[in-house]
């Protein structure tokens, strides 16, 4: 049997190292030294739940995709968990598609809905932008679009993402069924229904609107959204 990290890469990503099980390393991905200091790429181990040092920055300001480093075009994809699909958020600048495609297949992360997010040792200085919600959404989107806007938070630089031209959804390194994205979707909702809580009357009423604004491009998957019951915090 094949495993994940024997798949072919897309040719940008060929080039890029490979960690000692063989996963290609992203280039977003920080190098550490056995400190838990970041090292320069290549020397020490990578630990792919860090961001390299300045490395959103980096890829907003260069144009480059986050997963291979090079230069972006038009089109560019966001692989995103099915919340960020209705807030139109992502803490991570975008890709190109097939780099999205390819990690979609291969990333442990990605690719194993119950792996459950180590935080063990993680540097703490490891700021992510806005409110991240920490946990495995089992399902990814990779939303692709010409347009994106930052926004400027406390903790750093969050993407607004434009119209989508495409839109798909993986679990597990295949294309994901209505029942799971269903499933991923309704799960996180009370999440976002306990942050907009937090801004009042205000921030329910704008968590309506993007449910609404998301039900067509679930609808377009086979899945639907259901009213959302806002006093109850789930799905109606
Ligand atoms: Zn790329």
């Amino acid at each position: 049997m094949t495993r994940p990290q024997d798949l072919p890469p897309p040719r940008r990503m060929r080039n890029l190292p490979r960690d000692e099980r063989g996963f290609i390393v992203p280039w977003f991905v920080a190098w550490m030294n056995e400190a838990g200091e970041p090292v320069p790429v290549g020397t020490g181990k990578p630990d792919f739940r860090v961001v390299r040092p300045g490395g959103i920055r980096a890829a907003y300001m260069g144009s480059t995709c986050w997963l291979c480093g090079q230069h972006l075009s038009a089109k560019k994809t966001f692989a995103i968990g099915p919340m960020c699909l209705i807030n139109r958020v992502s803490s991570e600048p975008p890709s190109h598609f097939d780099c999205t495609a390819y990690a979609a297949k291969v990333c442990p992360f990605l690719t194993k809905p119950r792996m459950v997010r180590n935080t063990k040792d993680l540097p703490e200085d490891r700021v992510v932008a806005g409110v991240m919600i920490e946990r495995n959404p089992g399902v990814t989107a990779l939303w692709t679009t010409r347009r994106f806007g930052t926004l400027k938070t406390e903790t750093g630089m969050l993407f607004a993402l434009g119209e989508p031209e495409a839109l798909e959804f993986w679990a597990e390194g295949r294309p994901a069924s209505p029942a799971e994205i269903c499933k991923s979707v309704e799960s996180g909702l009370p999440i976002l229904i306990k942050a907009a809580a937090q801004d009042g009357e205000e921030g329910l009423r704008a968590l309506e609107q993007a449910v609404a604004r998301a039900a067509p491009l679930l609808a377009a998957c086979q899945v639907t959204v259901l009213p959302l019951d806002l006093a109850k915090g789930s799905a109606a």
